[in-house]
């Protein structure tokens, strides 16, 4: 099972306009086993966990898309990170072989947060993520392709018992196109960037064109689950102007033409 603690793209929303579907930004939680889980970029979701719960688990793997804000901001407030029992393996794009270290040292240092980083207790372990690299969790297994993103990221897929997920945000349909529909195809659960409304991607409001930005449109999301042949389409990485009304919208457009879209709200478990 996989719980998608976070589905807002960009920043954090909150209130009554925002309660159906959540305005934590990205972070994905899937159980292992009694001792361990898997966590895919940490946004404000990370923190929607109570620490009592995390308190179970002994060993964390916490594997990244990208560092953009919205994919890190829960990181200084994550609790595991100051539990001198619990180990934690991030797992970063292969860029420089400094870099993960630099990511932390960053985030952890004053003026930014009264926390330096090497204040924090946990075993914190550094690796690199090669896209295509696979690994192998006991029942969930894990590989990656690159996407199509300012800065790069990583689209993952998550291999559980009898179902595959793949999880695309940040995606902006483009050259490597080809490449995620062979990745996703029959997967159960296409989790894909719907960041804009087509006449918002295409700028008919403001005058401003979205291409290039990184994010795509729900009538993507329905080409690529089409063309892959995936079970659903889940729509993600919500736009911060758009409320409930505006997704509920979004959501009916979207299975007009493919009835096997979902719209993903904070706290949803895939299984
Ligand atoms: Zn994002
Ligand atoms: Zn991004």
């Amino acid at each position: 099972m996989l719980t998608l603690l976070g589905c807002r793209g960009t920043t954090p929303v909150s209130g009554e306009k925002y309660i159906k579907y959540g305005g934590n930004t990205p972070s994905v939680f899937v159980p292992l086993n009694e001792q361990e889980c898997l966590i895919i970029d940490c946004g404000t979701g990370i923190n929607k966990i109570n620490f009592s719960d995390f308190l179970t688990y002994k060993k964390y793997h916490i594997f990244f898309t990208h560092l953009h804000w919205d994919h890190i901001i829960g990181l200084p407030t994550f609790k595991v990170l100051y539990n001198s029992e619990a180990e934690i393996n991030i797992y970063v794009q292969d860029k420089s072989l400094d870099y993960p270290f630099l990511f932390i040292k960053h985030l952890f240092n004053p003026p930014y947060f009264p926390v330096s980083h090497n204040m924090l207790k946990a075993d914190i372990r550094y690796n690199l993520v090669k896209p295509g690299g696979t690994y192998n969790f006991g029942r969930v297994k894990l590989t990656s392709m690159e996407g199509f993103h300012p800065n790069k990221s990583l689209v993952y897929k998550l291999f559980f018992d009898n179902f595959e997920v793949v999880f695309a945000t940040d995606y902006e349909h483009s050259r490597v196109d080809s490449e995620l529909i062979a990745f996703s195809k029959n997967a159960k659960y296409l989790i894909f960037d719907t960041t804009y409304l087509p006449e918002d991607f295409e700028g008919k409001h403001d005058g401003i064109s979205k291409k290039g930005w990184g994010h795509s449109t729900y009538v993507h999301g329905v080409d690529f689950a089409v063309r892959a042949d995936v079970k659903y389409l889940v729509l993600y990485h919500h736009n911060p102007e758009y409320d409930d009304d505006a997704l509920d919208d979004m959501l009916s457009q979207s299975k007009k033409i493919f009835s096997r879209t979902i719209c993903s709200h904070d706290g949803m478990n895939l299984e």
